[in-house]
């Protein structure tokens, strides 16, 4: 078959694909192809606040049709093969796309795999998350409908999309239970990946303080390795040894995470186990393959993904591949723009307070606005991340302009 023919191919119509599409046109590059089969756009970050009864699905969903840049094709399908000798990828569909620079952003996919007995516990309504879009709607009930007993939380160990803010729908669900009087009839237990819940010092501080003040159970450096929903049991390891939680109500237990199989496929993917996208962290460019780049949750960058970190790789991988003549291998890495590592945990301490923390890629503090000091807990952080970003992201993010 022949193969459609684009100059700029971009694999995955999500924050990342849909932004960069947007701001290469606004640079003058107008053969854009945005290949995504999913019908609905999710802006993901208002999943916590539907996990914690402060927003629905209408308010972060839109049509795709709706988010697709003026101008750009959509090609409403899936990847799923890439062939970088030849310069085109393979859709679900049987289509054939040529390009003269490739962009490689579908996300992350749940690793359903590596938590056995978790598809079922989901299926069977004992388990779900805000990071389960289809799941989110289910979880401010079943913790509501909490009055005694043992509840489960966890952070999904990295690479997973802004890990972090799992800690959102706990600690506001526990401000909740706090004012209901049913706290102390809860046995809550958090199980972190690291030893602390954010690696930064300064908004640490501030979790910590929350979860002991909840009364909330850590298991660090731990791991959920089985969950079984018949017996209402989580089996968790860590350098304390294994041990099973029982007697669970309702587990908040987040799935891990890996990048889609086609990638290390076509060997494009460093040599780790999750098979993230082998670039350069800086330049966004692929090591091996100058016409292939990659960003958002999907790219190798040495961070903790977020969509806030988009805002700062949009800019720069845009402009990579202007100056690369359309990106396709033209020019060296020298006359490139260089990302910093720039990454955002928003964290929610209660059900109106919200701390933010920005890092570079050394995990060092890299503030937005010198003042105020954002990972101190705020109403207005709390009311912007809950209200004013949606709008920003439909409106400005979306659409290239931020
Ligand atoms: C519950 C939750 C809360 C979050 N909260 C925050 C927050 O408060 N702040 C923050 O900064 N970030 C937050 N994030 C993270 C943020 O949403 C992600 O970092 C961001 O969405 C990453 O964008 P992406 O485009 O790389 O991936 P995605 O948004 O996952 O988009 C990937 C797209 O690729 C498509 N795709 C997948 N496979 C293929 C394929 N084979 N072919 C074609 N298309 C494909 C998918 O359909 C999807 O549309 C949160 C995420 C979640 C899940």
């Amino acid at each position: 078959m022949t193969a459609q023919q684009h100059d700029v191919v971009v694999v995955g119509g999500g924050n990342a694909g849909i932004s960069l599409a947007a701001r290469l046109q606004r640079l003058g590059v107008d053969d854009v192809a945005v290949v995504d089969a999913r019908t609905t756009h999710h802006y993901r970050p208002l999943l916590s606040y539907v996990g914690a009864g402060q927003a629905t699905m209408a308010d972060l969903e839109r049509p795709q049709r709706d988010v697709i840049p003026d101008g750009c094709t959509w090609v409403e399908d899936r990847v799923v093969a890439v062939d970088p000798d030849a310069s085109v990828v393979r859709t679900r569909g049987g289509r054939t796309l040529g390009y003269r620079t490739l962009v490689l952003c579908p996300g992350l996919l749940e690793d359903w795999d590596a938590t056995p007995g978790l598809v079922d516990a989901y299926a069977d309504g004992w388990a779900a998350s805000t990071f389960v879009a289809d799941s989110a709607p289910r979880v401010w009930p079943a913790l509501t409908a909490l009055r005694s007993g043992s509840v489960v939380f966890t952070m999904p160990p990295e690479p997973a999309p802004c890990g972090a803010t799992a800690l959102k729908p706990l600690l506001m669900a526990c401000e909740h239970w706090q004012r209901t009087g049913v706290l102390g009839d809860l046995t809550v237990h958090l199980v972190l990946p690291a030893a602390s819940a954010l690696g930064v010092p300064a908004g640490d501080e501030q979790v910590e303080w929350a979860l002991a003040a909840y009364g909330v159970q850590v298991l660090r450096e731990a791991q959920v390795e089985a969950v079984d929903h018949a017996a209402r049991s989580v089996s968790v390891v860590s350098p304390a040894g294994p041990r099973t939680l029982e007697d669970v109500a309702f587990a908040h237990v987040v799935p891990h995470y890996r990048a889609p199989a086609w990638i290390a496929e076509a060997g494009l993917a460093t040599a780790s186990s999750a098979g993230l996208v082998d670039v350069d962290p800086e330049t966004l460019r692929h090591r091996r393959h100058p016409a292939i780049w990659s960003l958002g949750d999907v790219a190798d960058l040495g961070i903790r993904p977020s969509g806030g970190a988009l805002r700062k790789q949009v800019d720069v991988l845009a402009d990579n591949i202007v100056a690369t003549a359309g990106g396709a291998g033209a020019g060296t890495d020298d006359d490139l723009r260089r990302y910093d590592g720039y990454t955002v945990m928003p964290i929610t301490v209660d059900r109106r307070r919200l701390l933010l923390v920005e890092v570079d890629r050394a995990g060092q503090p890299s503030p937005s606005a010198p003042f105020p000091d954002l990972t101190r807990p705020r109403r207005l952080t709390w009311a912007f991340d809950r209200y004013g970003l949606v709008q920003v992201y439909y409106r400005r993010i979306l659409r290239g302009k931020v």
